[in-house]
């Protein structure tokens, strides 16, 4: 609006010097009546009036084009300026306390605010700014306890578990990863204290998440979930985002959710998901949940998200190489969705980079994002790997016309705005 109006003074100052300086009684052939009666008439700006009725079509026409090239610059400038913005500190806007910054969704409508700054994302060893996650996998797990019982805590042999994942990681870190999303959650395996370790004896930064996995037929919810509302259970996700994980002072960097495969929804899931929602708006964290090829848990999801006016790029289509029907991924991700094919093996190479062309081709590769689905220690048992985008995917696509660029937007600039904080709502 400021703009608007900076340019429709411009456009005034013009106007009235350019009728000021070539407008004159004679060019016009006024005779002094005329003109005494036209300043009546015209109030304070007789020179636009005569200019105006002088018909200058050429003057009129540049002055009205003047005005269509101002009009875009603004429009260009508000997003650019929008854009800005959402990338600001948090805590200088909290300062400011600005309308703006209500308007675009700094403050929930609850009134709490977001007390992470907007440009930094929680690792375990503490938030870093986002621009420093660089090369990143998205979905991977450290470690699980997949298979096995539910366990709010999960005991590991440290030592075993040390042994088989530092050397990996350090691997890993030597074919150029800096930034691992784990997406064990809480009952699942997660355990913050462990990850923070690995990560200092690493040196890869690992995000760790808050939610639970409602997937495995449901096996590691926890049973007070049944009985909880939405609102009590995103009550504990925000409190490890406010106040650190299990007595620590590690926050998540996203929310871990999970549908299970292959049948509707179930009211835990839905409720679930609510609360993930609930999460999101109080936060900002994406969310991040495990699909696959389940179109109920899909359309549920959207439905959701559209009551709560909650744009879809707050969301990440977890195990998206699984859904088979390309028509579908590719109107999400143009939608605004994230689309992470997160099972890149060396025998499924081929139909990625099938699924990586048809993505370039329609110029969405923006809303990719790839992974292994890898795990360090699953249930104590041998690596399931997370290194062949390096050694096989990107080298394949490298001879199939991906550019170095291609790679780069995939596996850094992707990342980087997937898991931006920001509570993204539709008009944003
Ligand atoms: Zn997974």
């Amino acid at each position: 609006m400021r703009q608007f109006l900076y340019c429709s003074l411009l456009l005034f100052v013009l106007s009235w010097s350019s009728g000021e300086a070539k407008v004159t009684i004679e060019d016009i052939h006024l005779d002094k009546l005329e003109y005494i009666s036209l300043i009546k008439r015209s109030g304070n700006y007789p020179l636009i009036q005569i200019y105006l009725m002088k018909y200058r079509p050429t003057t009129i026409l540049f002055s009205s084009m003047l005005l269509v090239f101002l009009s875009i610059g603004c429009r260009f400038d508000k997003k650019m300026e929008s854009a800005e913005n959402q990338m600001r500190d948090a805590t200088s806007i909290d300062r400011e306390y600005s309308p703006e910054a209500i308007i675009l969704g700094f403050f929930p409508p609850d009134g709490t605010r977001n007390p992470t700054a907007l440009s930094q994302i929680n690792t375990v060893k503490g938030p870093i700014d986002i621009s420093e996650l660089g090369v990143s996998l998205t979905h991977e797990h450290i470690m699980s306890n997949y298979g096995k019982e539910i366990n709010k805590t999960s005991n590991y042999d440290s030592v075993q578990l040390f042994n088989q994942v530092i050397p990996y990681l350090k691997n890993l870190k030597s074919l150029g990863v800096n930034s691992i999303f784990d997406c064990t959650t809480e009952y699942f395996g997660r355990r913050v204290d462990l990850l923070k370790r690995i990560s200092e004896a690493t040196d890869i930064q690992i995000i760790t998440n808050t939610g639970f996995y409602g997937a495995a037929d449901d096996r590691y919810i926890p049973e007070f979930a049944y009985g909880a509302s939405a609102k009590a259970i995103s009550d504990l996700w925000i409190d490890e985002f406010k106040n650190g994980i299990q007595g620590t002072d590690i926050k998540p960097g996203f929310i871990k959710l999970a549908f299970d495969d292959g049948k509707p929804p179930s009211d835990i899931d839905k409720k679930l998901f609510e609360a993930g929602i609930l999460t999101h708006l109080n936060t900002g964290l994406t969310l991040a949940v495990h699909t696959g090829s389940n179109r109920e848990a899909l359309e549920s999801q959207m439905q959701l998200l559209k009551d709560n006016d909650i744009h879809p790029s707050a969301w990440i289509w977890t195990h998206a190489n699984k859904f088979k029907d390309d028509i579908v991924l590719l109107d999400l991700a143009a939608k605004g969705a994230w689309i992470s094919l997160d099972g890149v093996n060396q025998s499924n190479i081929s139909e990625y980079i099938r699924r990586l062309n048809l993505f370039k081709q329609k110029k969405l590769l923006h809303k990719i994002l790839l992974s292994h689905d890898g795990n360090g220690f699953p249930s104590g048992d041998p690596i399931r790997g997370f290194e062949v985008i390096f050694k096989g995917l990107i080298p394949e696509m490298l001879t199939n016309g991906f550019t170095e660029d291609d790679i780069h937007q995939i596996l850094v600039r992707n990342p980087k705005e997937a898991f931006q904080m920001r509570i993204r709502k539709n008009d944003d």
